[in-house]
């Protein structure tokens, strides 16, 4: 899946510095897990640094570690196990702070301060740990008890209140595991709550089965005469495509994780490889498909200018949909194209002016130099003629004068000639390098164009009906690492990208 959404402008900095940091963090992390095991796996962060405007400061303890394999560019396979066997590979994949308490948690143990938070932090790392080693089971607070490693072992209360809290919220014992507690029945005299949930997609269907484990009576009501809601497959004979979502987009803090885990099912790494096709069958020669993918992701940070630093999110008490700044971007952009080629035509003209005033003033030097010339000869015959007395001292100085004011003028004349030269090379330079007639061509805007409308699937709606300000408010709660799907899907992105002329 190409990228739909990119940094906002106003984190640009602070995602460099996230960067570079990374950089010389996944060195020492690829080295130090390399010595670990030769299949182990290299931190990757670079997809945490699409963060947005919340986003005050960066939270070392809170970027994740994404595991990627180190095998092969393509299809790979994914070691949960090897993902999740740490204390801070289960904390990040919970999305929780490795060393430190969430706002929720703080909290909810308000009574822990100091040193009794730090051993929480520890005991709920602990617990994670142990659930991820084993997601196809319920984790039971006996279980935790007995496995918590000294020195954390010392307060039972606690981890079984931590372990309470994690279930609560859903961080253990979720998806599809085997219960070897029953489900907890109401307080004596009453009746088990009823939930009804609307609606059988992922988020209904999830949110039924979590009830239902923690003794509610649940009834769900589905619109469709399916359940699945946009998750929906295809099957045709052998042939099977999925219509919705078909891609887990990243494995970092994703509970599809687990969940892939607790049924067995096999996650490949999607191909990087994404080549783009034109109408003829022709592939897009890779530094044009490049250049528009940069274009297209240029045009998305303006946009994201224009919302996030100028606020210009309404215009005529109207919101502005994605699609009307992304042309407005591009329309600005073919009048700055136009202001570059009159620029360009205006540098032009004034470097011909001065080399024409320069032409000019060295034909008059030439005529000046012409006429003293004459005046010199026509001294010098009478000089021969023997002029003597004052008139032949007039004749003296007047030879004199005339010979340095030629001088004077032969050297202006060389230097005029030499501004000549230099005026024009500048000219052939402008000439030899005029700046882009238009913006886009026809075949570049085909091509920005499939990325419009690969926009527009990932969203799926037109970009008109975006909103500018809010279709990328989810940004932050983005997965990490790499897309990956399961076994006999087809899929778009690997088949390749085509576009049609229009
Ligand atoms: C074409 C497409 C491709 C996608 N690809 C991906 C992908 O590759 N990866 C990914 O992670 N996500 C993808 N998504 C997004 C993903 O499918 C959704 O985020 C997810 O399925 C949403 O689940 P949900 O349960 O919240 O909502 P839905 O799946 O929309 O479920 C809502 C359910 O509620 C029902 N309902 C609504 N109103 C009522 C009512 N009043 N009464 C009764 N029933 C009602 C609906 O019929 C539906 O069954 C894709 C989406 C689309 C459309």
């Amino acid at each position: 899946m190409s990228r739909r959404k990119r940094v906002k402008v106003e984190n640009r900095d602070l995602d460099e510095k996230l960067k570079q940091e990374d950089s010389e963090s996944d060195q020492s992390e690829r080295s130090k897990m390399a010595s670990l095991s030769p299949t182990l796996f290299v931190g990757r962060r670079d997809s945490f640094s699409t963060k947005t405007l919340d986003i005050k400061e960066p939270k070392k303890e809170e970027k994740p570690k994404m595991f990627e394999e180190v095998k092969s560019d393509d299809i790979e396979e994914v070691n949960y196990k090897e993902m999740l066997n740490s204390l801070e590979g289960a904390a990040f994949q919970s999305r929780l702070p490795f060393d430190k308490m969430s706002s929720l948690e703080a909290e909810c143990f308000s009574d822990l301060q100091g040193p009794s938070s730090h051993a929480f932090v520890q005991i709920r790392n602990r617990i994670l740990k142990l659930w991820f080693e084993d997601p196809k089971k319920q984790l039971t607070q006996e279980v935790c008890v007995q496995k918590m490693e000294p020195p954390y072992n010392g307060d039972p209360a606690l981890i079984m209140r931590t372990h309470a809290f994690l279930e609560r919220h859903g961080f253990i014992n979720y998806g599809i595991y085997e219960r070897i507690t029953p489900i907890p029945s109401p307080p004596k005299g009453k009746q088990r709550p009823k939930v009804i949930i609307i609606g059988a997609g992922v988020s209904g269907l999830a949110a039924a089965r979590q009830l239902q484990s923690f003794g509610c009576e649940v009834v769900i009501l589905e619109g469709r005469d399916r359940v699945g809601g946009r998750v929906v497959t295809y099957r045709k004979g052998p042939y099977v495509a999925d219509l919705g979502a078909m891609v887990v987009t990243g494995l970092g803090g994703n509970p599809v994780t687990t969940l892939s885990v607790q049924m067995n099912m096999e996650l490949h790494k999607i191909k990087q490889k994404c080549p783009l096709y034109e109408a003829t069958g022709n592939q897009v020669p890779k530094h044009k498909d490049e250049m528009v993918e940069r274009e297209f992701n240029r045009l998305l940070d303006a946009t994201s200018y224009l919302s996030h630093q100028v606020d210009f999110n309404y215009y005529n008490d109207t919101p502005v949909s994605l699609g009307q700044a992304l042309e407005w971007v591009i329309k600005l952009q073919q009048k700055n194209v136009k202001h570059k080629q009159i620029q360009h035509l205006k540098a032009v003209i004034t470097l011909q002016e001065k080399l024409k005033a320069n032409i000019n003033k060295m034909t008059d030097v030439q005529e000046l130099l012409k006429s003293m010339k004459a005046e010199k000869e026509s001294l010098l015959v009478e000089r021969d003629k023997g002029t003597s007395g004052e008139a032949g001292i007039l004749q003296e100085f007047n030879l004199r004068r005339l010979n340095r004011e030629m001088n004077l003028l032969c050297n202006e004349y060389e230097s005029l000639v030499a501004q000549n030269n230099t005026i024009e090379d500048k000219l052939t330079q402008l000439e030899t390098n005029p700046p882009s007639s238009v913006y886009l061509s026809v075949r570049d805007r085909q091509i920005l164009d499939w990325h419009f409308a690969n926009l527009e699937f990932a969203n799926a709606t037109p970009l008109g009906n975006l909103s500018l300000k809010h279709w990328d408010q989810d940004d932050d709660f983005e997965f990490t690492g790499n897309h990956l799907t399961g076994n006999s899907v087809i899929n778009i992105c690997m088949v390749g990208r085509y576009f049609k002329k229009k």
